[in-house]
């Protein structure tokens, strides 16, 4: 039995960060594996280990002495470690990596590993784990992609039998140099980690007690969500929650590993576990799983008389959109008109082109814009085949003076999507919280 732990940038902070993290890793056998990301910050005016090295990479990109921002690098980790009392020799290390990058020799990828990298041999050093480089494991084919059968059979043979810390956010590419995986790429290291070893569980420890039913920017204390399946949490990401990196879902997925979401700070709370379906529920009754969603859209509506009985129509119009290389997010539509719903920033530019050609396409009798529009979801896979749970959210919205400029039901029923004025934004999510939620 093998549960692997990944512990994001707020884990890594300090000192007092790295102890929690051993008590954690310490307190279960089975967490034999550990992902570690780079220091992140200690309170909100401090900064992203990750983002000094981007900082760091572009001063000298246009010969600029990046000095003072390696010192605060280095003094980071220099701290943590006296202040947990390792012997690391890590000034060596830190010489060797500034003289090639005033030469110019260090990639902007490669710095911004460091970050990672430098965090694990702490880390090792604290657990007396061994230290694993990603590097070592995790191939780039050349497109970018994860060779992931190559480098499962790698991590398998590494190890000396103790426990193991691993860099997350990079590897190698085929000629050895490294790659980084987009920001918050760790999560994917952490998952890959899982799948090559057949782990049991995928532990993502960060510095919440799992995935919130809602913003805490916008709802107070929003209860966590106790289970929630991959296809619910793609839904609840694509409407604007961040929860996991992208990339993380596949590796694990395919396995059948579950994910379970943590809190550092709060080792005992149970957390967030997400994986493909749930026999038992820890509350089977709750009809909404999470309350998400994203401002600024535009509605683009055509009006077409005798439209639903013409062949070709919605074609024609979404054509101009392809055109345009514009991907439309929905279209509901009504008997003889169809509306289009896209990102404003998307449309911006093109919005003039856009409307002459579906004039000139399809002559709809009238063609309209509206733009400042936020898109909610409520998702939840118990709303399938349930009556009146539309009728809950609407009666609610309404009851609150909001008006609804849109709606759609995607058809699997895994969630209720609707577009509101941007100014009704935080108001309709918390109308909706506070009316599913006790
Ligand atoms: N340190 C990287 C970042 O800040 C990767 C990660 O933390 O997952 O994006």
């Amino acid at each position: 039995m093998l549960k692997v732990t990944k512990f994001g940038g707020s884990s890594m902070a300090d000192a007092g960060q790295y102890r929690k993290v051993r008590d954690i890793v310490l307190a279960d056998p089975e967490r034999k594996v550990v992902i570690v990301s780079a220091a992140g910050k200690r309170n909100s005016d401090d900064h992203k280990l990750t983002d000094l090295l981007y900082l760091c990479h572009a001063h000298t990109k246009y010969g600029v002495a990046c000095d003072p921002i390696f010192d605060m690098i280095t003094s980071r980790y220099l701290e943590i470690r006296d202040e947990l009392g390792l012997s690391l020799d890590l000034e060596s290390e830190f010489a060797e990596l500034k003289k090639r990058l005033d030469a110019k020799q260090v990639s902007k990828d490669e710095l911004a590993s460091r970050g990672e990298y430098y965090s694990a041999k702490l880390m090792a050093a604290f657990l007396d784990f061994d230290f694993v480089d990603a590097a070592d494991w995790i191939f780039f084919n050349m497109d970018g992609s994860v060779d992931k059968q190559t480098s499962y059979d790698a991590l398998k043979k590494v190890g000396s039998g103790k426990g193991i810390v691993i860099p997350g956010f990079y590897g190698a590419m085929p000629d050895g140099r490294i790659r980084t995986f987009s920001r918050g790429g760790s999560d994917i290291t952490g998952a890959l980690a899982a799948a090559a070893l057949d782990a049991t569980v995928y532990e993502n420890w960060t510095d919440v007690s799992g995935i919130l039913m809602a913003d805490p920017r916008i709802v107070e204390n929003p209860q966590p969500i106790p289970e929630v399946t991959y296809d619910e949490l793609r839904e609840l990401s694509y409407a604007g929650a961040q929860v996991l990196h992208e990339g993380t879902i596949m590796p694990v997925r395919e396995k059948g590993i579950p994910v379970n979401i943590r809190n550092t700070n709060a080792p005992d709370d149970r957390g967030t576990f997400i994986q493909e379906s749930f026999d038992t529920e820890t509350d089977p009754h709750r009809v909404i799983t999470g309350i998400t969603g994203k401002k600024d859209f535009s509605i683009i509506t055509m009006f077409k008389r005798g439209m639903t009985s013409q062949v070709g129509v919605l074609r024609k119009v979404l054509s101009v959109l392809e055109r345009h290389g514009i991907s439309v997010d929905f279209v509901p539509n009504g008997i003889d008109n169809v509306s289009l719903v896209v990102r404003t920033d998307a449309i911006a530019k093109h919005l003039y082109a856009i409307m002459a050609e579906i004039q000139q396409e399809v002559q709809p009798d009238s063609l309209e814009v509206l733009d400042n529009i936020s898109v909610i979801a409520a998702v939840g896979h118990r709303m399938a085949f349930r009556p009146g749970v539309s009728g809950r959210i609407f009666n609610a919205l309404g009851e609150a003076g909001i008006n609804i400029r849109m709606i759609n039901q995607g058809p699997d029923e895994l969630n209720i999507i609707f577009g509101v004025d941007n100014k009704d934004f935080a108001e309709a999510i918390r109308v909706l919280y506070n009316s599913f939620v006790k």
